[in-house]
């Protein structure tokens, strides 16, 4: 077993809970599709279980330990062996709790694209200094380093599931997954549902914009499950490339953060708005927040140790 600490648990988690009992399972002619929302690392992020008659397809982990134990023990009760996990980008909320679903699947495959692999090699070691003191041993002390995925398609018994490489969107380096049977498209962090998405890596929402619209190559979508936020109909699609469009006008080059983060909070109020602040790294350095722009109302529903660069309770 890995050893992992007490589990934490912040008051401010309580809109990320929402999602996960809002996230339901699709099915269709025996395929199921479940969604596990990490539960402990504030920022709920997405991982999806296929599951076909005997064998189960995992897309993405949770970030932290704790959720991924949880995982675990959710797919060894439902009775499939897990063949394969594919991982839609190299971000630490979605690969490093990997460690637990291998445990328990030892011949589990895990596979991403080269530049995910790369990514996950060669910064695994600076994301963890960068976020240790937010999670502590909440993260993994090695990644679980993924095997080459090739091809546009896998099978699930007689389930196609297909890939589509995106370009430049969130992070250099994502794909997206749709599976026909269900009509479903698994979209990793292309899109954040419901809230505002993490800027940090590119801030380039033109070539944001034109991932969005690629994905629609795929037909016809009725479930669209994000890598942050509630699942939904085609209008999440349609709702991200809004938002792109508004942030493409609002944030413009040299426009600082705290000009242009209380527009799109006031454009979108009812948006969870901590990636809209917290895009800057775990904690605000030295200063704290207030020299940023961050208003108090937000940091008021942040837990104290991002703050104050303390670990978790
Ligand atoms: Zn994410």
């Amino acid at each position: 077993m890995i050893k992992t600490n007490k589990l934490f648990t912040y008051p401010a988690l309580i809109i990320f809970i929402s999602f996960q009992l809002s996230a339901c399972a699709a099915e269709s002619n025996g395929l199921q599709l479940e969604v596990y929302t990490g539960q402990y690392s504030g920022i709920g992020e997405n991982s999806f279980t296929l599951l076909g008659e005997n064998e189960a397809i995992q897309i993405d982990s949770p970030w932290l330990l704790g959720d991924g134990e949880i995982l675990a023990e959710r797919l060894k009760s439902n009775g499939r062996e897990l063949t394969h996990i594919l991982l839609t980008h190299g971000h630490p909320d979605h690969y490093m709790g990997l460690a637990p679903l291998v445990e328990a699947f030892p011949d589990v495959q895990v596979l991403a694209r080269q530049p995910v692999i790369d990514e996950i090699s060669t910064q695994f070691q600076s994301k963890w200094v960068h976020w240790e003191p937010l999670y502590g041993s909440q993260l993994p002390i090695q990644p679980v380093i993924p095997e080459l995925l090739i091809g546009n398609n896998i099978f699930l018994e007689d389930y196609e599931i297909q890939f589509m490489d995106l370009i430049p969107a969130e992070t250099m380096d994502a794909m997206v997954f749709y599976i026909p049977s269900l009509e479903a498209l698994i979209t990793g962090d292309l899109i954040f549902a419901q809230m505002h998405p993490y800027f940090a890596d590119l801030n380039n929402p033109a070539s944001w914009i034109g991932a969005l619209e690629s994905v629609q190559a795929f037909s016809p979508i009725n479930l669209v499950y994000p890598g942050h936020g509630p699942n939904g109909g085609p209008e999440v699609l349609d709702e991200a490339i809004n938002y792109m469009q508004v942030y493409q006008d609002v944030a413009q080059p040299g426009v600082p953060l705290r000009e242009f983060a209380p527009i799109m909070a006031a454009r979108f109020p009812d948006y969870s708005p901590t990636f809209l602040w917290w895009t800057r790294g775990p904690g605000f350095g030295i200063a704290g927040p207030g020299p940023l722009g961050v208003p108090e109302a937000i940091t008021d529903t942040l837990p104290p140790h991002l703050m104050q660069g303390e670990p978790p309770p």
